[in-house]
């Protein structure tokens, strides 16, 4: 597999008053076919500075993508630094220059002299036209490395990037590369990394590499081979390892998240879902609304914050709530049942407990939370303690309302379903 590197032009990028989105846009587009990223330069506009990054780049990665600097103006430096890094002459391309005239012909604007400068093309340089704008892309080989320069105006880079680059890298390199994401919710990210089989982690073909989220664990399966179907039946294969451990607590594959596939499931056998939050506050119920088609499987979420809306809507008794109290699992039963009851649906799902700051006692700290889940059978509840201390409000939210979804998905035997082939 070859080694790639992108180097990112501009003092705006520098200076943090522009993220750099091309330098993320082109890992995720290489690794769809399978490359790794060795490493990732950012440079301002100074042509000998840009130089040095160059000769770095050129020294230890077979692909160098250079994304900014191809403009018309004193501060863009690319075309020269590449030209004198590479020791080539910059050669006045007859075809661009008549693009770029044209370009300005249409849009029936004077072209300022300066715009020809982008017509320049170290030599033995070959132009990737630019529908977009006036500055094309350059693909130069030299030795056996492969010098890409790209527009920094995200929308030509993307393009460029995406019509022309990618598929000259995929037929330079004729094979074939294949990711696949595994999504784990109730595991460590330390615990998953210790269960993934030593041969697996030996850096060979297919690498498996892990990532924390927001309460949840991804590991990313990735391979290159010399065709797409060895690259994917190597990944299928250590999938299929990978999970024959790991696999209750694998919830979905690749785009799923865990309310994309709580809509999926749920609407797949016919079921329907209410909520009754308390300290998440509709969270719960926005997320499973963000996923379209929700309305298939969600009836109502009641947000009954005040004990007052618990007992008259939900029907929580009062006797409950003076012997248990509201932050309990009792509590959370009653609003399960109380919600799908009023309903008619087949799940109610019920969340109450403490998100801070304030507010926690020696037996409830901040972050306890308790979750119930009602359905036909009856109600199961569970108790956690989420976050690591006062400030995370958000993410004890977060947090809780990902519990919830999970033990619905695990209370309909839906939450180590099919995972779709990609
Ligand atoms: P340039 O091609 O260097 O003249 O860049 C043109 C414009 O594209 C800049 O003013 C930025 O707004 C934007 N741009 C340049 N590089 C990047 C980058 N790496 N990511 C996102 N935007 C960029
Ligand atoms: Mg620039």
């Amino acid at each position: 597999m070859p080694t790639y590197e992108i180097l990112s032009v501009g003092e705006e990028l520098l200076c943090g008053l522009t993220t750099d989105t091309n330098a993320t846009e082109i890992s995720r587009g290489l690794r769809e076919i399978g490359f790794s990223p060795a490493f990732r330069q950012t440079c301002g506009d100074d042509r000998d500075a840009l130089a040095a990054c160059l000769r770095l780049a050129l020294s230890r990665s077979d692909v160098i993508l250079v994304t900014g600097g191809l403009g018309p103006t004193y501060d863009d430096v690319t075309r020269d630094a590449v030209a004198a890094v590479t020791e080539r002459e910059l050669v006045f391309h007859e075809e661009t220059a008549a693009r770029i005239r044209a370009f300005f012909d249409r849009r029936g604007r004077p072209m300022a002299d300066n715009n020809l400068l982008q017509a320049y093309v170290p030599s033995g340089g070959e132009v990737l036209p630019n529908d977009y704008g006036t500055a094309p892309g350059i693909w130069l080989e030299t030795g056996n490395r492969i010098l890409v320069l790209l527009p920094g105006v995200p929308r030509e880079m993307r393009a460029l990037f995406q019509e022309q680059v990618l598929p000259r890298l995929t037929e330079k390199y004729s094979g074939a590369g294949c990711v696949r994401i595994l999504h784990f919710f109730g595991i460590t990210e330390s615990e998953l990394d210790g269960r993934i089989p030593p041969s697996l982690k030996n850096g060979s073909d297919p690498a498996v590499a892990p990532f924390a989220g927001t309460g949840e664990v991804e590991l990313h399966l990735s391979s290159f081979r010399e065709s797409e179907a060895s690259a994917r039946e190597a990944i299928r294969e250590a999938e299929r390892v990978l999970l024959a451990d790991l696999g209750s607590y694998c919830y979905g594959a690749d785009g799923d998240s865990l309310e994309s596939v709580l809509v999926k499931r749920f609407s797949s056998h016919s079921l329907t879902l209410a909520t009754a939050e308390s300290c998440t506050g509709g969270l719960l119920s926005k997320r499973i609304t963000d996923v379209p088609g929700a309305s298939a499987v969600l009836r109502s979420g009641v947000v009954s914050y005040s004990e007052a809306i618990k007992t008259k809507i939900l029907g929580v008794s009062p006797e409950l709530l003076a012997v248990d109290g509201v932050y309990s699992e009792a509590c959370a039963k009653a609003m399960a049942r109380g919600v799908r009851d009023l309903t008619g649906s087949d799940f109610g799902v019920g969340i109450t407990g403490i998100a801070g700051p304030e507010g926690g006692t020696e037996k409830d700290p901040v972050g306890t939370v308790y979750i119930a889940v009602a359905d036909s059978a009856g109600e199961t509840a569970a108790r956690f303690v989420l976050g690591h201390g006062k400030g995370e409000r958000r993410f004890i939210r977060h947090l809780a309302s990902s519990h919830a979804i999970a033990m619905v998905l695990k209370a309909a035997g839906l939450f180590s379903g099919e995972k779709e082939e990609k």
